[in-house]
């Protein structure tokens, strides 16, 4: 049965058309000096609002309802939840 699971719970895109960021009273805060790129937030991020580069990451705030898993995922504490407004 696990078998037929996917390896995460990962969109391979933003959830488009629907921006779930206007639901937000959350945000994540990136801190890239304590971030090492592990990617892990990425992959659990439900929908696919962590933007990954060659070197960098970043929030699609247009995507982020801010339900803050990726916070929890995070093994370096480099994301902070923060209130919006
Ligand atoms: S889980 Fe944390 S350390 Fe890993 S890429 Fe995301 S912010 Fe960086
Ligand atoms: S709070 Fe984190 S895990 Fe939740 S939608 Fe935003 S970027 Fe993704």
């Amino acid at each position: 049965m696990t078998e037929a699971l996917p390896f995460a719970p990962h969109l391979k895109c933003p959830n488009r058309p629907i921006t779930t960021g206007s639901w937000r009273t959350f945000r994540p805060v990136l801190n890239l000096e304590k971030c090492n790129l592990c990617l892990l937030c990425w992959i659990f991020c439900p929908d696919g609002a962590m933007k990954r580069g060659a070197e960098t990451l970043a929030v699609d705030l247009d995507f982020c309802k801010g339900c803050g898993i990726c916070a929890q995922e995070c093994h370096r504490d480099a994301i902070v939840m923060v209130e919006e407004g």
